[in-house]
């Protein structure tokens, strides 16, 4: 989707560009995951070369206040000096040995002993994964074929999930994805987020037939849409009823919104679980877990099959076991208050300016909508004046502050966010509120 853009680029970054003509001639669209493009605001990605605590660096040399971290995982900011540690002894002992390890039984005792719902864990590489394989066992455990996703909801580009995705599909406004057939669709039934009488009539409509609903624990891919009060545990309540799995997917929210993840804010108690970003403290590391029984099903203890030449690799283990044991109380409560801080400071300047907006939160995890309407789904979260958007994001680019580059995001903060580079958002908003007010459609 072209975006025409309302704001001027006062800066340049010809080292990012050159890169980025370099990698469109090699890769396609310049980037190995579209939302990194900037096709939704425009102008030049900037091509990182290093992040050190709260701070990128890009192939320019210019620094920024980074309130991506890595769309989650970097959520003791970057190159923590214990995380790196615990990957270069990892690295120095091998890399990849294709043979169970030490590393990946930590991991898996971490998440286990965390989330109480988890009671066996396998690990993968990815969320993709992760989502992928507990649906597969969803569908072996209960014999049935459908699935229940909601629109706005991103669960990786699982072919059957795909349907009315939010991030990335949501970002560049695709449709359905060319490439995934009807039979590989056929069976997700669609429904619209925080609405449980829709879930309750697909079961009606669909007896014996549902394998499980799959939610993400508190929406973060159409921006950040919490689950109104309720709707988890009557997401739970009618997949007890009715012989289905609830799973929760925690990739986004998992070790970042507290020690437990969402269920350690809701308490509602999923047959399976997925995780991803945090726990693989900046590596490719994802799991997916929740009742012994149902995880009794997967190869090589049951039938479904799952596998992985990479699956609890040791330097991913370590860099994941490192993050989490540093994640404590005290860690979580830091990330709150930078969030609640920061959120206070961008809500302060647009009011100041005018421009209607909505900061929408999960736990520590939030996104500014430029609607001063109460998001609750997607088709709410499309209704925004995204054009503000893009303006706010250049102008808060151009002063040093990196932004994800969508208004369908959330943005992360970190333990390292400091005095000093909460000053520094501070200081870059309130121009970035006067280029959201004077934006144009
Ligand atoms: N599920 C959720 C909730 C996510 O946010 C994401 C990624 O953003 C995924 C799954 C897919 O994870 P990955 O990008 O590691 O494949």
């Amino acid at each position: 989707m072209q975006v025409r853009i309302t704001v001027s680029f006062p800066y340049e970054a010809p080292v990012s560009q050159s890169l980025f003509d370099r990698a469109s001639a090699v890769t396609p669209g310049g980037v190995n995951s579209p939302v990194r493009a900037f096709r939704a605001v425009g102008g030049t990605p900037r091509f990182m070369v290093s992040g050190t605590g709260p701070y990128l660096t890009d192939a320019d040399g210019r620094e920024y206040v980074d309130l991506v971290c890595s769309w989650g995982p970097m959520i003791l900011g970057h190159s923590h000096p214990e995380v790196i540690a615990a990957v270069q002894e990892a690295v120095a002992h091998g890399t990849s040995f294709g043979t169970p390890g030490a590393g990946e039984v930590e991991l898996a005792e971490e998440i286990v002993a965390r989330i109480e719902p988890v009671e066996q864990v396998r690990l993968v590489s990815s969320g993709t994964e992760a989502t992928m394989s507990a649906i597969r066992l969803a569908r072996g455990f209960t014999g049935r074929p459908k699935v229940i996703k909601f629109a706005g909801c991103y669960h990786g580009h699982v072919d059957a999930l795909l349907a009315a995705a939010g991030s990335g599909v949501a970002t560049l406004g695709l449709p359905d994805t060319p490439g995934v057939t009807g039979a590989q669709a056929g069976d997700t039934i669609v429904l619209p987020y925080n609405d449980l009488e829709t879930v309750r009539a697909a079961f009606a409509a669909h007896p014996g037939e549902i394998a499980c609903v799959i939610t993400e624990a508190a929406a973060g891919n159409m921006g950040v849409v919490p689950p109104l009060p309720g709707f988890n545990q009557g997401l739970k309540d009618l997949c007890a009823g009715n012989g289905a799995l609830y799973i929760s997917d925690e990739v986004m929210t998992g070790f970042r919104v507290s020690k437990a993840g969402w269920y350690g804010i809701d308490g509602v108690r999923p047959d399976l679980m997925t995780f991803g970003k945090v726990m693989g403290g900046g590596f490719p590391a994802a799991a997916f877990g929740g009742r012994a029984d149902v995880m009794a099903h997967l190869a090589p203890a049951g039938p479904v099959y799952q596998a992985g030449t990479l699956s609890g690799n040791p330097v991913a283990t370590a860099a994941g076991v490192a993050q989490l044991r540093l994640l404590d109380d005290a860690a979580y409560e830091k990330v709150d208050a930078v969030s609640a801080e920061v959120r206070g400071l961008v809500t302060a300047a647009l009011a100041k300016e005018g421009v209607a907006h909505r900061l929408q939160v999960a736990g520590n995890m939030f996104t500014v909508f430029f609607t001063d309407a109460e998001v609750t789904d997607y088709d709410a979260a499309k209704a925004q004046e995204s054009f503000r958007f893009t303006a706010f994001f250049h102008s808060m680019l151009a002063q040093g502050v990196y932004l994800p580059p969508s208004a369908f995001e959330s943005w992360f903060v970190s333990t390292a966010h400091d005095t000093a580079a909460v000053e520094r958002i501070a200081a870059a908003l309130p121009a970035a509120a006067r280029a959201a007010a004077a934006a144009t459609a």
